[in-house]
């Protein structure tokens, strides 16, 4: 490894140390990179990884709220602007009760990168809060959103910072923050947040996007490999925005998934999560105040695997779309036992750095979260375009757009891995393609 490289990991490490999550992407990201740090001998001089593992600025404050009965509640409310030199800070907000600055300075970090890749000019930012919406009426979401508005919306603007949604944040939060933004900034700037409903703003195709990109960019790896996703079955986890996007694609394609998972277990349906009853079920489910999977397993008479995880199952293809570390090196065992050829990530970090490298020595060809679940962000700058011009484009114009994106994010990688010489890695490919944008601007723009 190199010195430099190394040195910033130690350093990082040293002056991180309850930052689990946070260090793992800074440690992927930067071994990933190191043969344009080799050709740049520059970057050690002007300190550039000391400065983009650095966040610009960490923005931490209090929620205070009151629930149905009247009872008082505090929350942590967090937004992380962690690199804005090729455009302003976007990232999703996660309500979630894991939330707290390591996991949000891991998606903030790999959304630098990920924002990158989209071609699109925007920054990278994260936040969210440990308020856990599970179990809470709807008048209770709408003054918690109210409450962490009140003080976001001192720090973001639709040149500034541009948060969307995340696990714990759909249409429905994204419509309460807006309405409070709006109350108290006195203007129509709706370009300040994307994921917005198609009446004030939304963009047609947004709440599909991540899962159909994951699809996009699927079919040009399979085309890679002179596959095609037509006759295939996908392992899924999850079962919210991004599952539900990425099942529904695959059904199209001619594809079928054959689970979904919450944190309670994991569904089997060897019919495959097709046709619109159950596709709509998972939209359903996910509204629901009481959300569980196992409502899926009840309403359609499938097994129910209770605390277990789906990756045993056989699949041509498995594509996590839950959590943070749901694949841990147990898991790509069985996976690779499977006899899987593809793994694309659809959740951010959803395996260890362990289990990546065991799958790709293995044979599994692996698609990265940064690349492979990119097209959310893409939408949503395709939104902020949308908004600013005060004109929407039609869905067809939309989803075509989103497919050249990932089409270009899966060309730029594989061609970014075959110029330093490291054959079809798309991990390593897409690290340094986002980084060279970002590293370029960074120079360009003097110290900061
Ligand atoms: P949702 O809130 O719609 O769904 C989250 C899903 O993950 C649910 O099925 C939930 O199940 C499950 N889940 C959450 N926490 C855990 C946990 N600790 N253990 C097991 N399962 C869990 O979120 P999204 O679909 O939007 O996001 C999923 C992933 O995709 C996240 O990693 C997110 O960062 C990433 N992503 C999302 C984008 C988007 O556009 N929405 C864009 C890019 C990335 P349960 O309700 O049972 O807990």
């Amino acid at each position: 490894m190199s010195d430099y490289v190394k040195r910033v990991i130690e350093e990082t490490k040293a002056k991180n140390p309850n930052e689990p999550e946070f260090l793992q992407t800074v440690e992927e990201v930067l071994t990933s990179i190191e043969p344009v740090i080799e050709k740049h001998p520059e970057y050690e001089k002007a300190a550039l990884l000391e400065r983009i593992v650095e966040p610009e600025r960490v923005i931490e404050f209090r929620v205070a709220w009151m629930d149905d009965e009247g009872k008082a509640h505090v929350n942590r409310g967090y937004r992380i602007q962690f690199n804005g030199a090729i455009g302003p800070y976007k990232g999703g907000l996660r309500f979630h009760p894991s939330v707290n600055l390591s996991i949000l300075k891991f998606l903030g970090f790999e959304q630098i990168f990920k924002n990158s890749l989209t071609t699109l000019p925007i920054g990278g930012g994260k936040g969210g809060s440990d308020f856990d919406p599970h179990g809470k009426s709807d008048a209770e979401i709408m003054r918690f959103c109210q409450a962490f508005m009140t003080e976001l919306q001192r720090h973001i603007g639709p040149d500034t910072d541009v948060p969307a949604g995340d696990i714990g944040v759909g249409g429905r939060e994204i419509g309460y923050l807006f309405g409070q933004y709006r109350r108290i900034r006195d203007a129509y700037e709706n370009g300040v947040l994307t994921g917005k409903g198609l009446t004030y703003g939304g963009s047609l195709i947004r709440p599909e996007a991540t899962g159909f990109g994951v699809l996009y960019y699927a079919e040009q790896v399979l085309k890679h490999e002179n596959d095609s996703i037509e006759g295939k079955t996908f392992v899924l986890s999850g079962y919210g925005n991004v599952a539900w996007g990425a099942a529904t694609k695959i059904a199209q394609l001619g594809g079928k998934a054959v689970t979904i998972s919450g944190h309670n277990g994991y569904v089997y349906d060897p019919d495959g999560i097709v046709g619109e009853e159950k596709l709509n079920y998972l939209l359903e489910m996910r509204a629901s105040r009481h959300a569980n999977i196992k409502m899926y397993a009840e309403k359609f008479g499938c097994e129910f695997h209770e605390g277990e995880k789906p990756w045993g199952v056989k699949a041509d293809v498995y594509i996590p779309c839950a959590t943070q570390n749901e694949v841990t090196l147990d898991e790509a065992k069985k996976i690779v036992a499977n006899g899987a050829k593809y793994y694309f990530e659809g959740a951010n970090m959803p395996a260890t750095n362990e289990a990546v490298k065991y799958l790709q020595e293995n044979g599994v060809i692996v698609g990265p979260a940064k690349a492979v679940n990119a097209g959310g962000v893409s939408v949503s700058a395709l939104e902020m375009s949308q908004n600013s011009m005060r004109y929407g484009w039609s869905a067809e114009e939309v989803d075509a757009k989103l497919h050249d994106i990932m089409k270009s994010i899966h060309d730029n990688s594989a061609a970014a891995a075959a110029e330093y010489g490291l054959g079809y890695d798309l991990v390593k490919g897409a690290n340094i393609a986002g980084f060279a944008k970002v590293a370029e601007a960074m120079m360009a723009q003097g110290l900061f």
